[in-house]
């Protein structure tokens, strides 16, 4: 992989104009075992003249690969997308190590992104333009499908394979060229992914990665060579991408945080709507963007908070390695102290906390960022344990009397990532799916994360930017329109003279 060794050390590297390039950069962050707290490798924070340098190799390349044959584009994903398929496991066990969740769960991150780099194979259909024949007398008109130049993306550590991976492969394979900086908590596995692309015939210059964290992320979101910004992450550095790479005059989408509510009507199916809450909830230490973080049990369903509690304290805590294991380790100690807090905050609010993951031990990784699932219910919508995305496993247990007042609840929250409605109630659904004002809804489904046929998308405090990552937004996101009227004369077409009034004949 590409991390060299210095004086023991593993470090990571930059990738500009196809080569692996040791940084210059004097701020170098470590990579952590999150279970463990081992040092895997240490990450540069790239320095200006390098984010300059990666982005020059990218205008550079641009112009040859916008005029590379779409076929020859596509080909290169095909290949990419085999080579995943091949490598998946290896680098599944690199993620797991580095951001802590299991390896099953690593390969599920994995498989996700896989599923976006198959979709880029149908670029041939996804990048047609339109066609209208005889506009006007002997006129045509038609739409061009460009690529817009230099893109940028700006990933977040918690699913260091898929969200690169909802990025530069749309953005490659419509024409453009790419800067990627991966989060700098867990960079190895992305690298991994990155590998695989130049493996499978991506040109250098094509594809970058810079390193680093504020600084890399403003020069991108400033430079005057880059045209479009993809960020995921937290809302607040979100909304500072959209605003500064917005007055820089780039494209933007930003994909932010959230606050995901699971609605529960007394009707719902018991046994299959507790399984899944407790999996959306509590699942990768709760490190999604679509857990589940917040359940509405409305009317009778009520009464279930006991059984919710039982199998939440079944699951088993413990390093991503372990067989068996259901919650891993949160990423970094300072994310668990976070999440202690924000607990503490929920029990001197006044919520009661029904399941407490704070003292959780796990032999023979005493020194990992463990918390344990903890769960509160008398939750009321002014404490910091609701208004806030705690991103821990920590599930928040509110009550409604009615499916209208549950709406009313989600709607109110500042976020609009997902939620999801359980119900045997096909009326109730209808009404549910068309009031609530959210991404992404999932009915009987905890976390209803799109296919990439369709859109990942988000309201509110969980969005900003128009399109959304993958499916056909994506293309539009990564080109421009260009629409092209015209005319052609026979050798023996009548002369129309001068026309000074504004109509095509
Ligand atoms: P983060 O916002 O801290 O970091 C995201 C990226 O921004 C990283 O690459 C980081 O280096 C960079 N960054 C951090 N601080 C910055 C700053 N001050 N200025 C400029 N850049 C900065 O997010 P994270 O902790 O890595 O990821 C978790 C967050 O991402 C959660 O809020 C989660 O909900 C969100 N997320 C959202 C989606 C979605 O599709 N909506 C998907 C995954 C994660």
């Amino acid at each position: 992989m590409n991390v060299s060794v210095t004086a023991g050390i593993q470090t990571v590297k930059l990738l500009i104009d196809g080569e692996w390039v040791q940084s210059q950069a004097s701020e170098w962050r470590d990579i952590v075992n999150p279970a463990t707290q081992q040092v895997l490798a240490k990450v540069p924070f790239a320095t200006q003249a390098e984010v300059d340098a990666a982005v020059a190799a990218a205008q550079k390349a641009y112009v040859g690969w916008r005029n590379t044959p779409v076929g020859a584009r596509m080909r290169i994903m095909l290949k990419f997308q085999a080579l995943i398929r091949e490598h998946s496991k290896r680098i599944a066990q690199t993620l797991s190590a580095e951001q802590g969740k299991t390896q099953a769960d690593a390969e599920g991150d994995i498989f996700r992104g896989l599923e976006v780099v198959e979709h880029a194979c149908s670029i041939g259909s996804l990048q047609m333009g339109e066609f209208v024949e005889n506009v006007a007398g002997g006129v045509d008109t038609y739409t061009l499908r460009q690529p817009i130049g230099v893109c940028a993306g700006i990933t977040p550590f918690n699913f260091p394979a898929m969200i690169p991976l909802w990025m530069f492969p749309m953005a490659i394979v419509c024409g453009n060229t790419f800067v990627l900086k991966p989060s700098e908590q867990d960079p190895l596995s992305t690298v991994q992914l990155v590998e695989l692309a130049l493996e499978a015939g991506v040109p250098p210059g094509v594809l970058n990665v810079v390193h680093g964290g504020k600084d890399v992320v403003d020069a991108l979101c400033t430079h005057a060579d880059i045209k479009a910004i993809s960020f995921v992450g937290s809302t607040a550095v979100g909304t500072h991408v959209y605003n500064l790479a917005g007055q820089h005059g780039k494209r933007v989408q930003a994909m932010m945080g959230a606050k995901n509510h699971a609605v529960v009507l007394p009707d719902a199916n018991r046994e299959q709507t507790l399984n899944a809450l407790v999996g959306a909830a509590f699942g990768a230490a709760g490190q999604r963007c679509m857990a589940t973080s917040v359940a509405v049990l409305v009317g009778a369903a009520k009464q279930w908070l006991p059984e919710l509690k039982a199998l939440a304290q079944k699951l088993k805590v413990n390093a991503g390695s372990e067989p068996g294991t259901d919650v891993g380790p949160l990423i970094s100690r300072q994310a668990k102290q976070r999440v202690l807090g924000l607990i503490d905050s929920g029990v001197k609010e006044g919520a009661i906390l029904e399941l407490d993951g704070r003292e959780v031990n796990v032999p023979g990784f005493e020194h990992g960022n463990f918390v344990g699932p903890t769960l509160f219910s008398g939750v009321t919508t002014d404490m910091q344990i609701y208004t806030q995305e705690i991103f821990g496993p920590v599930l928040v247990v509110l009550t409604v009397d009615t499916l209208d007042e549950a709406i009313a609840l989600v709607n109110r929250n500042p976020f609009g990532n997902g939620t999801g409605l359980f119900t045997q109630s096909g009326a109730a659904a209808r009404k549910f799916q068309s009031e609530i004002d959210v991404g992404q809804v999932g009915i009987n489904i905890p976390i209803p994360v799109p296919v990439p046929f369709f859109s990942f998308t988000g309201s509110r405090g969980s969005k900003l930017g128009d399109l959304g990552p993958y499916g056909k937004q994506v293309v539009q996101f990564y080109t421009q329109t260009k629409t092209v009227t015209a005319r052609w004369f026979d050798d023996d077409s009548v002369n129309d003279g001068v026309n000074t009034t504004i109509n095509l004949r």
